[in-house]
């Protein structure tokens, strides 16, 4: 590990400047390709129209149905019409932050992969990729670690619901590419700067089937969640209504009887008061669970999460500030901690689970101190020197992003151990 470390070089152009704050803490971080600023995006009148006549045609939906159409409904949602990352959206993530982190997963990738006995094929995958800055870190070092990769056929696969942020990844990642039609499972096809495939999907489970690493950042926090309440007469589901006063405000209201996801989703061991629960994160876990225990690999997911502790974590997020969730639906950026105590319970006894574990302990293991030094040795501009240390700050320092994010992975059955980023690297 500590030879990847020193072969990777430093890449001015990727060396982030860090003018915005992370999401996750009080005034929120994510990350930085370039389009419309928040300030400059308007209120979104359509997505609020539907939401009104849906809830009066047939009553108050579910927050997940919510958070589904606000964020991701094809004409009009959040992550479908913006480009919210970076100083001018609405947030900033790690891998816009500093290239060290996408070369620290890069590294890891690269080590399961070895840890697996090098199988001929390799399939890159990432769910949400954002503006690709991790999966374009990871693709260089893969090239710079061409020595330790030879032979292996590697191929690039990225889930993306968003045709704006698909189309930046086409461009920052790609050479060439091509767009396939409105029903194809994959939607563009192309080959990356460093000369391998590289394909686009709107679901994880058009993904094809092989050895595949997944890899998913600030991914799962986005998906829609479930709200439940603890109340005397049992589990009951939190709900989204019209104000009764006011027709073009949304407000929250207590489903007075048991729904179907408030009798299927909670488990009988529950203690907590309130509860978030999001099902199409656990479907996505088990399909990565099932894939990795029959054809080998792993998952690596990072995010602002919990292990079972949190109860009332929904929130938005517009122009780095808190936003009220129910406020100018489609303007603002929704998302939930991840409760990584549920996924855990959803990948099921076919894998194992790591984590998860701190931000901060994971990219310590990786070695994130030695790579900065290395970066450090062959870089004399003073701006770029400031960049490194204040990113690797940001990224770890338990005050900022290092405690809040955690690392959690699956891996295939009986893996070698001890598995790299969640124990301490011997130098
Ligand atoms: N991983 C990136 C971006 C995080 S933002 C980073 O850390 O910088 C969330 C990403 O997930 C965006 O790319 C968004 O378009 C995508 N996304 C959100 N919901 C999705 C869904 N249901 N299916 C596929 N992609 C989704």
């Amino acid at each position: 590990m500590w030879t990847f470390l020193k072969i990777i070089r430093l890449n001015r152009a990727t060396v982030r400047s860090l003018n915005p704050l992370p999401r996750g803490w009080t005034v929120v971080l994510r990350r930085s390709c370039s389009s419309a600023s928040s300030e400059s995006r308007v209120t979104n009148p359509s997505i609020l129209r539907h939401l009104t006549s849906k809830i009066t045609a047939t009553g108050a939906i579910t927050v997940a149905e919510y958070m589904r159409e606000v964020l991701t409904n094809p004409v009009s949602g959040y992550y479908v019409k913006n480009d919210m990352l970076g100083a001018d959206g609405d947030f900033i993530t790690s891998p816009e932050i500093s290239q060290i982190f996408g070369e620290l997963v890069g590294i890891w990738c690269v080590s399961e992969w070895v840890a697996s006995g090098k199988p001929k094929v390799l399939q890159l995958v990432e769910l949400g990729p954002g503006r690709g800055s991790l999966i374009g870190d990871i693709l260089r070092v893969f090239h710079q670690l061409q020595s330790v990769l030879h032979g292996a056929e590697v191929s690039v696969h990225l889930v993306e619901v968003s045709p704006k942020l698909s189309q930046l990844q086409a461009q920052c990642l790609a050479g060439e590419y091509t767009c396939g039609g409105e029903d194809e499972l994959v939607y563009r096809t192309g080959t990356t700067h460093t000369g391998l495939p590289i394909y686009w999907y709107r679901s994880v489970k058009d993904v094809p089937r092989g050895f595949s690493i997944f890899l998913a950042h600030e991914f799962f926090d986005a998906l829609p969640i479930h709200k439940f309440q603890r109340t005397e007469k049992g589990w009951r589901e939190v709900m989204v209504d019209i104000h009764p006063e006011e027709p073009d405000k949304l407000r929250f209201v207590l489903f007075p009887t048991p729904t179907l996801a408030s009798t299927t989703l909670i488990h009988e061991d529950e203690k907590r008061q309130h509860l978030e629960i999001s099902p199409e994160g656990g479907v996505i876990v088990q399909k990565l669970a099932s894939q990795i225990a029959e054809d080998g690999g792993a998952a690596l997911i990072a995010d602002y999460g919990h292990d079972g502790t949190k109860m009332d974590t929904f929130r938005g997020f517009r122009g780095h500030k808190l936003h009220d969730v129910l406020e100018a639906p489609g303007t603002a950026d929704l998302t939930a901690d991840v409760d990584f105590s549920y996924l855990r319970r959803m990948a099921g006894d076919a894998v194992v689970c790591m984590g998860p574990i701190t931000q901060r302990a994971f990219l310590k293991n990786m070695g994130i101190d030695a790579r900065l030094q290395v970066l450090l040795r062959s870089c004399h501009d003073a701006t770029t020197r400031a960049q490194l240390i204040h990113g690797c700050d940001m990224l770890t320092s338990p005050e900022k992003m290092g405690s809040r994010f955690q690392f959690f992975s699956l891996l295939a059955p009986s893996p070698p151990l001890p598995v790299a980023g969640f124990s301490e690297l011997g130098l």
